[in-house]
């Protein structure tokens, strides 16, 4: 297929899931709380999730998906990182000093906090749930095994969007 053609393809996608989200938001009663379990087959729906605490900011994820869902903003994501187990940080730099950040902070962090620009290495993940399609191509790209799509879908989020 042409890259003309996939494009108009994605632009189609797209329109047609923003029209369903914007739907839902406007037939909805009141803000839904839950996270709902998709559907078996339901192929265009789910959740990119990050472990934020392994995340090197690289950006490639923003720069494959064709939609412009992923943005890596300039924050340190500290909420997350008190709750990511530091196993899997491969880089022992950055171990330690999440290690250290944990064993400093009297009490747990409630908010990520700005990052000196441009700080090289951190960065936290944010992806527009209006836009993505799980399509998978930024959990294939990112070189450190950060994403995963999981099959669930937090309506809430398409209120803050
Ligand atoms: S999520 Fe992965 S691809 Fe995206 S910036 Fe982080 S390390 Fe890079
Ligand atoms: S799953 Fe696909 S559409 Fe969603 S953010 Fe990743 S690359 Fe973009």
């Amino acid at each position: 297929m042409s890259d003309k053609n996939s494009e108009e393809e994605n632009e189609e996608t797209q329109t047609k899931r923003e029209r369903l989200l914007d739907l839902i938001k406007k037939i909805a009663i009141k803000k839904p709380v839950k996270i709902i379990k998709v559907p078996e087959g339901l192929r265009g729906f789910g959740q990119v999730t990050a472990l934020q605490s392994i995340c090197i900011g690289c950006h490639k994820c923003e720069e494959v998906c064709k939609l412009g869902a992923p943005l890596i903003e300039n924050k340190f994501d500290l909420p997350s990182l008190f709750e990511d187990s530091t196993k899997d940080v491969k880089a022992e730099n950055r171990r330690l000093l999440i290690d250290f950040i944990k064993k400093i902070a009297v009490k747990k962090p409630v908010e990520a906090i700005p990052l000196p620009s441009p700080l090289r290495g951190f960065g936290s993940l944010c992806v527009a749930i209006k836009k993505c399609i799980t399509c998978g191509d930024c959990e294939e790209t990112c070189p450190e095994k950060v994403i995963e799509i999981k099959p669930i879908f937090d309506l809430s989020l398409i209120f803050q969007e």
